[in-house]
Formats: C-alpha cells, sequence, structure tokens
C-alpha cells in the first residue's frame, strides 16, 4: 500500500490536496494489478469488480462535502485502516502520518485522523455509536500530554480499546478468519459449510453455532443465547483425551493470527 501512495506521487502531496475519482481510481487499479503479480494464478482477484466496489463505496463514504474529491489524507487513511495486514503495522504507518518531526504525536492530526476513520463505520450505518464527536479525541487521550509512538500503541491496542474505535481490531478479526472452514455442522441452522468464527457453548456439550446463527442471537434444544460461548478462528480434530469432538486449539497458523 504504502509502496502504492509512492508510485502514484502522493507522497509529495499535502495532505489536504484533492484528488478526483478519476485519479483514485488510477491508484486504486495500480494496487490491485501489483497485488494479483504477487497472487497465485489460482487465487487471482477480479480486478475490474474490485475496483469499481472499492471506489463506489469509498466515494459514498467520504464524498458528503465535496463531490467528485477526496483528500490526499482521506484516502491515505481509508486504505491504510481496510487493506489486509496486521494491526500494528498500520498503526506504525498512521502515526508516521500525524506526528511531527520530533516523534511526537500532532493532537489535531489525530482529531483529522479520527474524523476521516469514523466515516467508515458511520458508512455502515454504526455512526450513532461510532461516529465522530468532539469527545473521541478525549476518549482516547484523556490526559493531553506527549504523545509518543509508544503510547500511541498502547493506547489504540488496549483491550478494550477506546470506545469509538472498538470496531477497528473486530474489523482485523473478521478479516482473518473470512476464508476459515470449520468441517462441522451448525447446531441450530444445521449448514455443513461453516466459514469464518465458530462458537462453541461452554454448558451444552457439543452444541456450536456458525458465526452467522450466533450474531443473531439463534439457540434450540436446551441451549440459550444467554449460556457463556468460546469463540474459535481454527479447526482441529483431536485424537486423544475424553473429548473426541473438535478441540480447542490457539490460533496457529500464520494467516489466523490474533491482531
Ligand atoms: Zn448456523
Ligand atoms: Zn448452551
Amino acid at each position: 500500500m504504502i509502496e502504492a501512495f509512492r508510485d502514484n506521487g502522493l507522497n509529495t502531496l499535502e495532505h489536504n490536496a484533492e484528488i478526483n475519482v478519476s485519479r483514485l481510481e488510477t491508484i486504486l487499479s495500480s494496487i490491485y494489478y501489483q497485488l494479483n503479480k504477487r497472487l497465485p494464478t489460482t487465487h487471482q482477484i477480479n480486478v475490474e469488480q474490485s475496483i469499481g466496489l472499492l471506489l463506489n463505496f469509498m466515494v459514498a463514504t467520504y464524498d458528503s462535502d465535496s463531490p467528485g474529491k477526496l483528500t490526499v489524507f482521506s484516502m491515505k487513511t481509508m486504505l491504510a485502516t481496510m487493506c489486509g495486514g496486521k494491526i500494528v503495522d498500520k498503526l506504525r504507518y498512521i502515526f508516521s502520518q500525524i506526528s511531527d518531526s520530533s516523534g511526537l504525536m500532532v493532537f489535531a492530526k489525530f482529531d483529522q485522523l479520527l474524523r476521516e476513520v469514523l466515516k467508515l463505520p458511520t458508512a455502515v450505518f454504526e455512526g450513532p455509536s461510532f461516529g465522530y464527536t468532539e469527545h473521541s479525541l478525549r476518549m482516547c487521550f484523556p490526559q493531553q500530554k506527549k504523545i509518543l509512538l509508544n503510547t500511541f500503541l498502547d493506547v489504540l491496542m488496549a483491550d478494550p480499546p477506546p470506545q469509538c474505535l472498538v470496531w477497528l481490531p473486530l474489523m482485523h478479526r473478521l478479516a482473518n478468519v473470512e476464508n476459515v472452514f470449520h468441517p462441522v455442522e451448525c447446531s441450530y441452522c444445521r449448514s455443513e459449510s461453516m466459514m469464518g468464527f465458530r462458537y462453541r457453548c461452554q454448558q451444552c456439550h457439543g452444541y456450536q453455532l456458525c458465526q452467522s446463527c450466533f450474531w443473531r442471537g439463534h439457540a434450540n434444544g436446551p441451549h440459550s443465547n444467554q449460556h457463556q460461548m468460546k469463540e474459535h478462528s481454527s479447526w482441529v480434530r483431536k485424537t486423544t483425551g475424553w473429548d473426541s469432538g473438535p478441540g480447542c486449539v490457539p490460533s496457529n497458523t500464520s494467516w489466523i493470527s490474533n491482531p
């Protein structure tokens, strides 16, 4: 992503410089074409479709104030937030964009960042919980002081993170498990192709739900949605021990990491 910004000359532009939709389209094309070059031929992405979808989403998200134009900062913030990768790497990059030459965060720039980044949940109708307000900045850094990179990372990656950014680590966890397949049946919808997260009841033996049923609060039989559930992001069959059912293992493959 950083490479694509550089290749398209964005590093030389001011954050407030405006870019029009056709330039944005050029940048997105270069990102997707470069990405395809690094992917195996069996996993190529549909470049035209991806550009179209992302372009429409970005324009709809950011366009309300000045139709047809986005700022360099909006675009960088949005792409850096939504792209694949580790949350810590993204936050480091973002910090580099909002800090001064002595490595201190500039509060006004962080405020601007929050305005931009909170347009993302607003675009998917989560504005009432995660929209920008004047309190957003104070929610993250209650005492105004000098913020260095490490403090910045500690605050934004805390568990739980600041309320207005709670969705950010969740978005990463969702992206990480998007293609994880669990070869077990959902106890509610009986679907045998469980993708994403799997939720296992801590009280009912062998009761597990696909993410879609869990998020809708579905429950049947002796199970209740008040029971405690454990979230799993992988599936491994246990061969020993009293429980021969699906086991609980920590995520251990490189593409499932706990952000
Ligand atoms: Zn289900
Ligand atoms: Zn239960």
